[in-house]
């Protein structure tokens, strides 16, 4: 069997985000955030409509201004997670799929985050201005194998359940 290439800390904490992004509701775009401090993932965001409330995938997207605004964003909707469970996220880095819009900017640098990791720009260029000015790191990393490397053939300690094979 061919070695697999172990991903580096900042790929992992990327694909964590792409695979938080598989759970986003919007068509426009599916975004997914990982805060992460001393490698520890403190809380994980996508882009999705508010609880109880219908998806854009189901209903279609509100646009205002040309942009759907029915969904919180997956930065903002990491916040509210670490928020909710009394985490602080002061010093920490996000992880995001996609270089974040001005509002998320602006929320993850009151809540004192250091330094953003991502690998796609959005069309929103103030976000850089504001991260640059607070001084914020913004780190600009190829993307990311796509694939999830788990492959239960090869594994011999390993034994399929029923569900699995
Ligand atoms: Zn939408
Ligand atoms: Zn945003």
């Amino acid at each position: 069997m061919a070695k697999k290439k172990r991903p580096s800390w900042d790929q992992y904490f990327l694909k964590l985000a792409m695979l938080a992004s598989e759970r986003a509701t919007c068509p426009r775009m599916h975004c997914g955030c990982v805060l992460v401090k001393d490698r520890f993932v403190l809380a994980t965001g996508y882009n999705g409509s508010l609880p109880g409330q219908p998806h854009c995938e189901d209903v279609g997207c509100l646009i205002v201004d040309n942009h759907c605004v029915r969904t919180n964003h997956a930065e903002i909707n990491a916040l509210v997670q670490a928020t909710t469970h009394g985490i602080n996220i002061k010093g920490s880095t996000a992880y995001i799929t996609n270089m974040s819009c001005t509002t998320c900017a602006k929320a993850l640098i009151a809540a004192g985050i250091k330094q953003v990791v991502v690998f796609s720009d959005f069309h929103d260029t103030l976000a850089t201005d504001f991260y640059t000015k607070a001084g914020v790191e913004i780190v600009k990393l190829d993307i990311p194998d796509k694939l999830i490397n788990y492959d239960l053939d090869v594994y011999s300690s390993a034994k399929k359940t029923e569900k699995s094979k």
